[in-house]
């Protein structure tokens, strides 16, 4: 292994970049493997499979010394570096999911869901990760194509950039040439899509998303994602009376009822394609509620109407 103990020349961390994409590319310019990166900042090699969720913290450290890149940008590249925001916090507890997901109730009255405790879990890590990419945002850059965090994460469905949905890569998230020879042919992103895509965005960007009636903290706004989620995807016994409204969404939102496998799992656990069906209807059911078609039996249903109606955003206002 030829290890390097500084890098003077390095290419920037590009706008929303996941680590191990940035590594990757440093590695190109020093004609290294990645893994000799982490191994030469002092970490295990094997820790690499992590970089872009739960890195050492140590490594955003090190990483800044070599750099000089501000230590705060580096933490943003993983998915760890967005707590409390994204992520309630690093180490999981056996009480995060029913405090992430329980904590709102927007379609579904007030402590109608189960109770339930997943263990270890995280929001919007997948148990099986998937890529993909925005097919203009690789045609725009050089190879080693730069990819980002947003697309390895089960949270958005387009590129707002391009106005493009983002496209299945079933390669290396670092290796994009097939895509060279033969880019896929960009889809628009269907205006539902892209107003949940773009508020999310704006919460990575700024920290804030605009509702109707207020604005909200970027806390906020992936809770109530994830819940309006959990309850698209709630066992119809659970739903009781209100199963049908829950069932008109799923058709609203093109599907003839909730498709996928019949035990419940955690959107994090489902497959890629069961994943984005479960954003489809949620951008859906925004959508529904901003435009009066759909009453929320939840007390947070109020986030989506007018301002004379805003609901008190709780313990994510503010900062
Ligand atoms: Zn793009």
């Amino acid at each position: 292994m030829t290890a390097v103990r500084r890098w003077p020349v390095h290419p920037a961390p590009a706008p929303g970049e996941a680590l191990s994409s940035w590594l990757r590319r440093i590695a190109v310019r020093y004609d290294l493997h990645p893994e000799d990166l982490v191994a030469d900042l002092g970490f295990w090699p094997g820790r690499a499979a992590g970089l872009d969720t739960c890195p050492p913290e140590r490594l955003a450290h090190e990483l800044s010394k070599r750099t000089g890149v501000d230590v705060q940008r580096i933490r943003r590249m993983s998915l760890s570096g967005w707590s409390p925001w994204l992520i309630e916090q690093t180490e999981p507890d056996p009480g995060m999911f029913a405090k992430y997901t329980r904590h709102f109730s927007v379609l579904l009255p007030e402590g109608k869901r189960r109770v339930r405790e997943i263990y270890p879990w995280m929001p919007w890590c997948p148990t099986r990760p998937a890529v993909r990419a925005c097919p203009h945002c690789i045609a725009t850059t050089t190879p080693p194509h730069p990819y980002q965090l947003l697309w390895l994460l089960p949270l958005t469905l387009s590129c707002p950039v391009h106005g493009c949905l983002l496209e299945r890569w079933t390669k290396s998230a670092s290796y994009f040439a097939g895509w060279e020879r033969r880019p896929p042919t960009p889809r628009p992103v269907p205006a539902t899509l892209l107003a949940m895509d773009t508020r999310t965005w704006q919460a990575m960007a700024t920290g804030r998303v605009q509702l109707p009636g207020q604005q909200v903290h970027a806390g906020t706004w992936f809770r109530l994602m994830r819940t309006i989620i959990d309850e698209l995807g709630t066992p119809l016994t659970e739903c009781r009376t209100a199963g049908r409204m829950i069932m008109w969404v799923w058709k609203e939102a093109g599907y003839p009822g909730r498709l996928g496998p019949l035990k419940w799992q955690p959107h994090e656990g489902y497959s890629i394609d069961s994943q984005l069906r479960n954003l489809e209807a949620t951008a859906t059911a925004i959508q529904l509620l901003e435009s009066n078609a759909l009453i929320g039996r939840g007390p947070d249903s109020a986030f989506f109407r007018a301002a004379s109606n805003a609901r008190v955003e709780g313990p994510y206002k503010g900062s």
